[in-house]
């Protein structure tokens, strides 16, 4: 990859950017996240993404997974609800979900333009052809959430050659970039230097995260964080669109400013856990 010289910003500032909810909103205009992660061999990971979308204080939190998980999930949160119906945004992929709950989620979407985040498992749904263009992702904005190991096998489908994940390290803006342009959707690079590519190139780049983060489990409570904060703007802006340059921006903010609740709940925290948790406050004290 070429280091594009592209539009590069630094953000952000989570004091004055966080969508807090105003006095006339309500659940739906808040916006519904639909959450589809865990599994009966991951159960933990269902738990730490619907987990961490309901501590970003989203308006509704709709868990699609197995009823093991849902069982877990609803458990420890009696808020989250488990009927079909609409949903602002989609998180598809950590730990795992079965391939029943898989086709369930992609059919219940086809007809929509809701976004989607794909994370972990969820990323193999991209690069079988070069792009989402063509496929039921295209109809909508897609936010890929992948670590550099997963950028490296994503990019090596795509590309047709073997990618590895310490060329994507040496040069993450450039190989974020080319991945987002490649498959056409928001690509955010985890790591201590997280990287937010937009397919025209556009990056932001949050502030450093602490290394607290190196631990499992953290990287599911990102993308519920992600799929919370994407659920929210699009609820606001019901007019996005994939292929408007401004939006997709817009979008790279969002997904940027989840990137921040992260890493200050990271800040407060030793494990998933406790960093879930710290979601909850980083979020409660905005
Ligand atoms: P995953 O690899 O999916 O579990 O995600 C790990 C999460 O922790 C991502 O958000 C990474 O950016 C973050 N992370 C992992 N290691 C570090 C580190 N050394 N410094 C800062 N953030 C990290
Ligand atoms: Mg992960």
């Amino acid at each position: 990859a070429k280091l594009a010289t592209a539009e590069v910003v630094y953000t952000g500032d989570l004091n004055a950017d966080f969508p807090r909810p105003g006095p006339e909103e309500y659940k739906y205009s808040r916006g519904i996240v639909g959450i589809l992660a865990g599994s009966e061999e991951y159960p933990g990971a269902g738990v730490l993404t619907s987990t961490s979308a309901v501590n970003c204080g989203v308006g509704m939190v709709r868990y699609l997974g197995s009823q093991l998980v849902a069982e877990f999930v609803i458990g420890l949160h009696a808020e989250v609800v488990t009927a079909p119906g609409r949903m602002d945004a989609v998180v598809m992929g950590p730990g795992d979900p079965e391939t029943e709950h898989v086709h369930d989620a992609v059919d219940s979407l086809s007809e929509t333009n809701v976004p989607v985040v794909l994370d972990a498992g969820g990323l193999d749904m991209v690069g079988r052809a070069e792009s989402v263009k063509g496929t039921w992702l295209a109809e909508r904005p897609v936010v890929l959430t992948p670590h550099a190991g997963e950028l490296a096998r994503l990019l090596s489908r795509i590309l047709g050659e073997i990618i590895t994940a310490s060329r994507i390290n040496s040069e993450p803006i450039g190989w974020a970039q080319k991945a987002a342009r490649l498959s056409g959707c928001i690509v955010l690079l985890k790591g201590h230097q997280t990287v937010i590519a937009a397919p025209d190139g556009f990056c932001v780049l949050p502030e450093t995260g602490p290394a607290s983060l190196a631990t499992a489990g953290s990287g599911d409570v990102l993308a519920g964080i992600i799929g919370a904060m994407v659920a929210i703007a699009h609820a606001k802006n019901q007019h996005s669109s994939a292929e408007h340059p401004l939006l997709e921006r817009e979008l790279a903010h969002t997904v940027g400013l989840g990137v921040l609740v992260h890493n200050a709940a990271g800040r407060r925290a030793v494990n998933a856990g406790a960093l879930v948790d710290a979601v909850a406050e980083v979020t409660g004290e905005l």
